[in-house]
């Protein structure tokens, strides 16, 4: 594990690909790009950038992708040019200066004799010193994004390898946390970096397989859990088949814990462990711990929705809507700065007045980041005549920047970090406010010791490399 340090705060401005990756192969099949389509739109939460979709026809690939939501991207006729039976789709979040449409994905190179189209889901700690490396000896990038990466280390070795081997020599360069799903020639391929941060998992269809960054892709698109993707793991899928390569063994389990607290959509397993269980047992130990007397719970909806049922139910406080939210609005993290981010807060959710007039509040959220939703829906609450509200986080306070993924901001940005729990209590202007401890999270998920707590304990499974020292990784 390394602790963090203020030397890793340069690589604030990296690309964190907070993403949804999808890839489907079904011989024979050539409409799959329809399916793949469906599947983003189940994947949407995961980032609501860019989306795009390639199709691979007998080592072909056509591909379209656009800034926008898979909705506004995508049309009849699109989908109906993107024939192919191994076809793969991403929908983008990027970090705030990172949005040009160039780096939307999936990325398509041309290498000789074939093209690979290749997305990906996360975060590479020594993307910077590779491409800075390779640019020395002249290699030239289009994009912004660590799929370019890997997508030229892998050219560069097809020279002399096939691409099996050309991958895995690749792979041997990255470090990070990745799931990756990739075409070439007439593979789907899968690849989950060695400590398993980023989820991917496989289903099986009638026709053949799916690779999905969650599984609540899999009954739109006619599939079935097998199995996640495991940590270090290359799925091959070929003539029908998996075939499975460990580039990495010895590295610890370290999945993503805020996968379960936010990211995820609740209908989604990760790793055998069912989000909205896992999610609403936040709510159960949160309740257990932090209780306070109360009319009503609350949620911040819809990402604080399960963890408030939770609440609820272990409290026996009885749950209600406070606030009705427009589901027509991105999410507000989307948007450049403070003012916008609140004008946004309002723009998403209304109070519903008469439901908490007059009664003691207490709301549950998923997380608290820079705190900006949370001081104006108290206030909201308040403006509306409610009479106390108990703020209850259905995860730890966010102390350190995530260099995994997840956008969760430069440290000075959280809250968290400079503010003890009575200092924020003030700010966000509650009554009280309480968050689950990481024991209370870590009893929640119930994976053992095969998490990140990295945002919340700032004991990060791989070194964050910056960009003036050589890496050093060795990894414990
Ligand atoms: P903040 O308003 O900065 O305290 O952010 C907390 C709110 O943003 C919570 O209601 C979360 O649902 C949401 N949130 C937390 N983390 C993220 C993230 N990485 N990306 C987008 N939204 C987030």
């Amino acid at each position: 594990m390394y602790e963090f340090s203020d030397s890793m705060i340069y690589e604030q401005d990296k690309p964190r690909d907070e993403c949804g990756v999808i890839g489907m192969y079904a011989p024979e099949k050539y409409d799959i790009a329809r399916s793949v389509y469906f599947g983003l739109h189940a994947l949407q939460h995961r980032g609501q950038d860019s989306a795009g979709i390639a199709a691979n026809l007998d080592g072909k690939i056509n591909y379209y992708k656009e800034k926008g939501l898979v909705q506004e991207v995508f049309n009849d006729e699109i989908i109906e040019r993107l024939k192919g039976d191994i076809v793969i789709g991403h929908v983008r979040y990027p970090t705030k200066n990172d949005t040009q449409a160039i780096n939307a994905m999936p990325l398509v190179v041309y290498y000789k004799g074939g093209a690979i189209a290749i997305a990906h889901n996360g975060s590479l700690v020594n993307g910077d010193l590779i491409r800075d490396e390779m640019q020395e000896k002249g290699f030239i990038f289009q994009t912004n994004v660590d799929s370019e990466i890997v997508a030229v280390l892998i050219a560069q070795n097809l020279k002399n390898h096939p691409v099996e081997d050309a991958i895995l020599k690749a792979l041997e360069i990255v470090k990070g946390a990745y799931a990756i799903v990739m075409t070439t020639e007439q593979k789907l391929i899968g690849i989950r970096d060695p400590h398993g941060i980023r989820p991917l998992c496989i289903g099986k269809t009638k026709e053949g397989f799916v690779l999905s960054s969650e599984s609540c892709t899999f009954s739109l698109v006619g599939a079935k859990l097998i199995r996640d993707v495991a940590p270090g793991e290359m799925v091959v899928i070929e003539n029908n088949e998996i075939r499975s390569y460990k580039f990495d063994k010895t590295a610890k389990q370290a999945g993503c814990s805020f996968e379960y607290a936010y990211i995820a959509r609740p209908d989604s397993d990760i790793d055998k462990r069912n989000v909205y269980m896992a999610r609403s047992l936040c709510g159960n130990i949160l309740a257990k711990e932090s209780h306070v007397d109360a009319d009503i719970v609350i949620s911040v909806p819809d990402s604080g929705t399960v963890a408030a049922i939770g609440f609820a139910e272990e409290s026996k406080i009885p749950y209600g809507e406070g606030f009705i939210k427009n589901r027509y609005i991105g999410r507000t993290f989307i948007q450049p700065n403070q003012r916008m981010r609140e004008l946004t807060v309002k723009l998403k959710l209304n109070v519903i007045r008469d439901n908490v007039k007059g009664r003691r509040i207490i709301m549950v959220d998923d997380s608290l980041v820079r705190g900006t939703t949370s001081i104006s829906i108290i206030k909201m609450l308040r403006e509306a005549g409610a009479k106390e509200v108990h703020l209850r986080i259905a995860s730890p306070p966010v102390k350190l920047p995530c260099f995994f993924g997840i956008d969760t901001s430069n440290k000075d940005e959280l809250v968290a970090s400079t503010k003890s729990v009575d200092e924020i209590c003030e700010m966000i202007g509650a009554d009280s406010l309480a968050y689950l401890s990481i024991e209370g999270m870590k009893q929640a998920i119930n994976l053992g010791e095969t998490l990140c707590f990295a945002c919340f304990d700032g004991k990060y499974p791989i070194e964050p490399i910056s960009d003036n020292r050589e890496p050093n990784g060795e990894e414990s």
